[in-house]
């Protein structure tokens, strides 16, 4: 597969050929790109976000000879980070991704919202996954993101970008004990009211990047229920994952 040399695109850190959990009823290909602006203590992708100089990058190329070369049934491209809206080649990327006809859901903090409104607007994925961790305001939110000083307008900003130009798309919420009750779940429902999709994703303390989580224990399965129950009132359709 030819890719255009003095084409800029991200780097890549890591692929994986085929996953039916990242894109639902798609079989998808999956990349994942180095940074992220936040700190999440719950994040496992955390090498890719504190030290991704010390994992060897690899070829769109091989990317693109599996996606569209004889694994053609490849049904699209999951892209996801770290956090892939911040790097300075992503519009690039998916403009010569999708003129080779390549479909991509893409996954992002939400912290990015011009960049998201450029991709969307020129209908550059056809989904996308944005975290929503925590209630907008910026105590409980910088906790959840392990950040400082967070601009909560850019958060909302994104969430309006997503439902107002996207068919497909859904909201996450990880639910750490730590940051998220399930009142903390009826104020984020409250937020994205009236959002297609919803997911409220089960926390796994191991090997999550704050030392002092990995001792936390995640939610009943009941609890998560409940709170898939109570986000029900607001949003079209919830789930819980990892339960
Ligand atoms: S936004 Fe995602 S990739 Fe970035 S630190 Fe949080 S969980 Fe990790």
């Amino acid at each position: 597969m030819q890719i255009n040399e003095s084409q800029n695109l991200p780097e890549i850190k890591g692929f994986i050929k085929n996953t039916l959990i990242e894109w639902d009823g798609f079989l998808s290909s999956e990349v994942f790109l180095p940074n992220c602006n936040f700190r999440c203590p719950f994040c496992h992708s955390y090498k890719l976000v504190q030290s991704p100089g010390e994992i060897p990058s690899l070829k769109w190329e091989e990317v693109l000879s599996y996606i569209t070369g004889k694994n053609q049934w490849v049904d699209g491209l999951v892209i996801c980070g770290g956090e892939p809206l911040m790097d300075k080649n992503i519009v690039s990327c998916l403009r010569m991704l999708k003129a080779k006809g390549v479909k991509v859901k893409i996954d992002t903090n939400g912290y990015f919202p011009e960049t998201l409104k450029k991709i969307l607007e020129e209908k550059l994925v056809a989904y996308a996954a944005m975290d929503v961790k925590a209630p907008l305001n910026t105590e409980d939110y910088g906790a959840a993101a392990g950040v400082k000083n967070i601009d909560i307008s850019r958060i909302k900003d994104s969430i309006g970008i997503i439902m107002e130009f996207l068919p497909d798309y859904e909201f996450r919420t990880t639910a750490c004990p730590v940051f998220v009750n399930e009142n903390n779940i009826r104020d984020i429902s409250s937020a994205i009211r009236g959002a297609k999709k919803y997911s409220i994703q089960q926390f796994n303390p191991e090997n999550c990047l704050s030392a002092e989580l990995r001792k936390v224990k995640p939610y009943s399965k009941e609890y998560m229920e409940n709170m898939r129950k109570t986000a029900g009132e607001y949003v079209r359709n919830c789930i819980v994952k990892g339960v």
